[in-house]
């Protein structure tokens, strides 16, 4: 299919920014301005809190604790119903409380059925949780029309096909770009602004997937890419991508431009700014990305593009605090280090866990993978699999796993060839006598990453904004 919509724009609101009656508002009026000038895709998330809500309530079910699930219900409906009666004109009411009854029904149906079997079953939790993305996306449409602005509420199930990796799906490109181009595009040929719930998609058989906590970033990239859109405008709670997350460093600095490799990086160690996944699919179309604050819509953002002129040092510092370290050593000298790697990574794989980092020591046989703390239990499964009979023989050392440890990342294109830099990193760490636990620099040389003490984490994360001297304006060189 070759036929596109000239200058789409693909609009993202996270949680915060459809968090309350005033904040869909100020959502609706940004969309409203936009949509007056181009065509417009808005991918919304749930309002803050509630996928939460909606996850505590499944488990309270599966857990058999009946108060708990009627609680967090009522919750639920008073939180939209009070936001519905807020923002929509008496005459548009009464069918906004029919579809927030009728999908909170659905979600309620799902959490009594976990209630009375006492299990919780992947596939279900994805067809329920997606309840508060369909939630925000009906008051914000009504709310849209009520202004005349001709809107449209779109699921993602019926937009992003995925595989069947629920609670974690990945997007099956190709079928993607078939069935939003073929659904979305007459809808803007027509003049209409697509509302589209952002997190959810569905297999290829229609089941509800998810992508992820914080997957809206995702679905809009996903869309932004397959639909060929002009920009992708990512609405958020801060100004754009700082140099380090404020609620750790005092003093931060929005970066005005980075590229699709920082970005990546800076999400994929941490920043919670952006869904890790949420550059890649926007790489080879080279679309412009636009972090913005929602709450101050005046201010520029940040831009995020292919490549930038002032690109020297290292531009930011993100850290991860879940994470557990796993350390494998081979017990005997016919064990090889470099199989026994290759196995670990491959039961990593299977039980589709991602590394975050590898660290080998040749000497004594022994190498470190760091993964999410979400995730250990279903890769220790997988390694105890994998090297069962070696473990049971004593060919390998017990699997020690230290859930004590964090993750600290220095991040810039710039690094790449300014010698020095490392040891100026683990001299800044080395002063606030941070303990390094494990180190890794890919050869693009663009993040280093260090694994240090939980509890120095923050420290560490400070110490190195300093040295680096990001949250200063004047900073002409860089010193790293
Ligand atoms: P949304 O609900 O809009 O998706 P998130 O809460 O997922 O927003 O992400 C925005 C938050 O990310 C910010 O409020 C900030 O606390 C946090 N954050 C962490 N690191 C960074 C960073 N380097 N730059 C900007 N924000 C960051
Ligand atoms: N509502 C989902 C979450 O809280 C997706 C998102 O906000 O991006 O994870
Ligand atoms: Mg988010």
């Amino acid at each position: 299919m070759t036929k596109t919509v000239e200058a789409l724009l693909v609009m993202k609101f996270g949680g915060t920014s459809v968090g309350s009656p005033e904040r869909i508002r100020m959502a609706a009026d940004l969309i409203a301005k936009s949509a007056a000038a181009r065509p417009v895709v808005v991918v919304l998330s749930a309002m803050s809190k509630v996928t939460d809500l909606l996850l505590d309530t499944l488990k309270s079910a599966e857990e058999g604790q009946q108060g708990a699930v009627e609680e967090n219900l009522a919750a639920l409906r008073s939180r939209h119903i009070e936001a519905c009666d807020e923002l929509l004109p008496a005459g548009a009411r009464e069918a906004a409380y029919e579809g927030i009854d009728a999908i909170i029904a659905g979600f309620e149906r799902v959490a009594r059925g976990m209630l009375m079997l006492g299990e919780r079953p992947p596939r279900s939790v994805d067809d329920a949780v997606t309840a508060g993305e369909k939630l925000s996306v009906l008051l914000c449409t009504a709310l849209l029309r009520s202004r005349g602005v001709a809107a449209e509420a779109i699921h993602g199930t019926e937009l992003i096909v995925t595989d069947e990796q629920f609670g974690d799906a990945s997007p099956l490109l190709e079928a993607t770009e078939e069935r939003s181009r073929s659904r979305l595009f007459p809808l803007l040929e027509s003049g209409h602004v697509a509302v589209v719930t952002g997190f959810n998609g569905a297999t290829h058989n229609g089941v509800p997937t998810t992508l992820g906590r914080g997957g809206s970033d995702f679905s809009a990239s996903i869309l932004a890419a397959v639909l060929d859109a002009e920009e992708l405008w990512i609405w958020t709670d801060v100004d754009g991508i700082l140099s380090a997350d404020p609620r750790v460093v005092s003093g931060t600095r929005i970066l005005p431009e980075v590229t699709y490799n920082e970005a990546a990086e800076l999400a994929y160690n941490g920043a919670k700014v952006l869904h890790p996944r949420t550059l890649a699919p926007l790489i080879e179309k080279q679309i412009p990305v636009w972090i913005k604050n929602s709450f101050r819509p005046q201010e520029p953002g940040t831009r995020i593009v292919s490549r930038i002129k002032d690109g020297h040092g290292v531009r930011a510092i993100t850290s991860l605090a879940k994470v557990a370290l796993i350390s494998i050593e081979a017990a005997s000298t016919s064990m090889s280090g470099a199989q026994l790697m290759a196995r670990a990574l491959t039961a990593a794989a299977r039980a589709h866990v991602e590394v975050l980092l590898l660290t080998r020591s040749s000497f004594r046989q022994n190498f470190c993978m760091l993964v999410r703390s979400e995730d250990i239990d279903a890769v220790m499964e997988s390694l105890r699999t994998e090297l069962g009979l070696e473990l049971a023989h004593g060919y390998v050392h017990p699997i020690d796993v230290d859930h004590s440890v964090g993750l600290l990342a220095a991040v810039g294109e710039g690094m790449k060839g300014t010698p020095g830099l490392a040891g100026k990193v683990f001299t800044a760490l080395s002063e606030q006598k941070v303990n390094i636990i494990a180190i890794a620099q890919g050869s693009s040389e663009l993040t280093i990453a260090i694994v240090v003490k939980q509890e120095a984490l923050d420290d560490a994360v400070r110490a190195l904004h300093q040295a680096c001297r990001l949250g200063d304006e004047r900073r002409t060189e860089a010193l790293v």
